[in-house]
């Protein structure tokens, strides 16, 4: 089966699980619950909250980063954007849970209204969904763009408050539930919890001490003006991956001017035939640019591998459109030293996207390699002097593109361009693949 196949049905199978719940709650539901029009907003009311808490629990589930388990979704990349798109949902249900409650409550005094917005001290169950209301608010607000870009660090300290998000949530839902009838209750919202707590546990307590594999930088390569090749050598168990690869790497060096004990994410640009890891860094904003000047003999941790790009071991099965743009070469550089290592060829070619001829990361390895992978076609593409990538380009390049499987590596908005052009040269969905270097 296609590899985007598989991801959607794995995406598809995450909302439907958040669906179990909402079916109980239906199957609950008597005639009583549509006598009136406020009897229809408390049902409404109860569902919103139900569904959203779903979303919540199984939105935070995702969020393990398990290394293996984004693979069925398409990788990492892919995987959060669902876990986006549930977060975003669950916190669009749940600030409609209390107004549809304190209207359907209206229909029978405005007092009553009232003190479901703002409940007794007493009720101890309201005030914990409200507590957890407010904490998703605060803990969400970053992630819109209406906030403009967040500083990654700030948005990932202000998301740990998830974790007593999803507490308080279980806590309202334990005890203010009557979603679902008889066990169906306890047993549904006990195996999200189970999810839910176990995935934030691992995340935030177990994977940075049993997740991680130790590494020590050997050489640090400057490539060019702003980008350096780390190598590093396995301390102890090496990382076994794929080309195309991510891992979060985190240095330990308390000189660095930035991001000492930071994680962040980086393509592993070695052959997976290589007994070191390599990883070209481009500076790009404060730990990427301290981590140019990172001496050797550093202690670094990797932890991965992530994402699924390109197809397991290393074979060129079918004709492929490889696209690179800047610092997106780095899993295609994988990809040749692999083939290369392995003594494989395949019918691609490969489009390399940069902006003038100074900027083209690896062009003397990449010409050599392109030279030695047999049936593999190199063309460099230069902003400069052709603009963004054409239709025209693309078709006097590789004029079979119709029947390719596409990979595109490079910033969103050469990705969405190539995708365009590949959707309108017949390209179905199934056939792109795309990675991109943003998570949030
Ligand atoms: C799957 C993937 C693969 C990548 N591969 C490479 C690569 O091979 N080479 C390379 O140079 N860069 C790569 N990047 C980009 C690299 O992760 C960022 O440039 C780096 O994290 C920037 O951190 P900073 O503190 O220097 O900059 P900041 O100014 O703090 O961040 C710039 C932007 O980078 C992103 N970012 C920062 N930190 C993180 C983090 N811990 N997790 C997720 N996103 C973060 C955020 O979108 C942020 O807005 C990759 C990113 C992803 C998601």
């Amino acid at each position: 089966m296609p590899l985007s196949s598989t991801s959607r049905i794995a995406h598809g199978l995450v909302w439907s699980l958040a669906l179990v719940p909402l079916i109980f709650f239906i199957a609950g539901l008597s005639a009583g619950d549509f006598a009136s029009t406020a009897t229809i907003l408390n049902m409404l009311g109860r569902l919103t909250g139900v569904l959203g808490v779903a979303f919540l629990l199984l939105s935070a589930a995702l969020s393990a980063r398990v290394p293996g388990v984004d693979q069925p979704f398409g990788g990492l990349t892919k995987l959060w954007h669902t876990h986006h798109r549930m977060g975003a949902a669950s916190l669009f249900l749940l600030m409609l849970h209390p107004l549809l409650l304190a209207f359907s409550a209206a229909g029978y005094s405005q007092q009553a209204a009232i003190s479901t917005l703002f409940p007794a001290f007493s009720n101890t169950a309201a005030w914990m969904g409200w507590t957890a209301l407010i904490l998703m608010m605060i803990f969400l607000a970053p992630s819109f763009a209406f906030f403009g870009p967040p500083q990654y660090e700030r948005w990932k300290h202000i998301h740990a408050l998830a974790g007593p998000a999803v507490i308080f949530a279980l806590i309202h839902t334990f005890m203010a539930s009557r979603t679902m009838p008889g066990m169906a209750d306890t047993v549904i919202w006990s195996i999200f919890a189970l999810l839910a707590v176990g995935a934030v546990s691992w995340r935030l307590l177990f994977s940075q001490r049993i997740g991680r594999l130790d590494y020590t930088v050997k050489h640090v390569e400057p490539v060019t003006d702003g980008v350096v090749e780390l190598t590093l050598e396995p301390q102890d168990k090496p990382l076994e991956y794929e080309a195309g690869n991510f891992v979060y790497l985190t240095p330990f060096d308390k000189h660095l001017d930035a991001g000492d004990r930071e994680e962040h994410p980086y393509t592993l640009s070695s052959s997976p035939l290589e007994p070191n890891l390599r990883i070209a860094i481009k500076s790009l904003g404060d730990a990427s640019r301290a981590i140019q000047s990172i001496d050797p003999g550093t202690k670094v941790t990797v932890e991965g591998p992530y994402g699924r790009f390109f197809p397991a071991g290393g074979r060129v099965e079918s004709p492929e459109l490889w696209v690179a743009g800047g610092i997106g070469i780095t899993p295609f550089l994988a990809r040749m030293r692999h083939i290369q290592a392995l003594q494989s060829g395949g019918d691609i070619v490969m489009i390399y996207a940069v902006q003038d001829e100074s900027r083209a990361l690896y062009a003397d390895e990449i010409r050599e390699l392109a030279l030695q992978i047999p049936g593999f076609v190199l063309v460099m593409h230069y902003f400069y002097h052709e603009g963004p990538v054409s239709a025209e380009f693309l078709h006097r390049h590789c004029p079979d593109l119709g029947h390719r499987e596409i990979y595109i590596c490079g910033p969103l908005p050469l990705n969405e361009l190539i995708k365009q052009h590949a959707h309108h040269a017949g390209v179905t969905h199934n056939h792109i693949h795309s990675e991109e270097f943003e998570l949030l």
